[in-house]
């Protein structure tokens, strides 16, 4: 369910991510690298980023895009499950 990639940075807090999980996409090959517009959930700071530079770099969504993931449910039950599991966790990632 995890892909690893080349360590990339969150742009809203900095931390270090090195891996992708397909949440919301079960029939997604968890072989294959993500794409440009794919979205990543930071396990710090649960901001959503996404990819570009064919996958090598994350950037900030735009306006536009943080309107689309506010409206799409997939997404905020990723963004609502993780904050959960970090404010129940004495060990969870923080941004360095
Ligand atoms: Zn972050």
């Amino acid at each position: 369910m995890t892909y690893r990639h080349l360590e990339l940075t969150c742009p809203v807090c900095g931390y270090k991510i090195d891996s992708a999980s397909y949440a919301g996409a079960p029939d997604r090959d968890n072989h294959v690298p993500p794409v440009d517009d794919d979205q990543s959930v930071c396990l710090a700071c649960s901001s959503i980023n996404v990819f570009t530079l064919r996958g090598t770099a994350l950037r900030l969504p735009t306006a536009d895009e943080r309107a689309e993931f506010a409206r799409n449910p997939e997404i905020q039950r990723v963004v609502q499950a993780l904050i959960t599991a970090k404010d129940r966790s004495d060990s969870w990632p923080r941004a360095k």
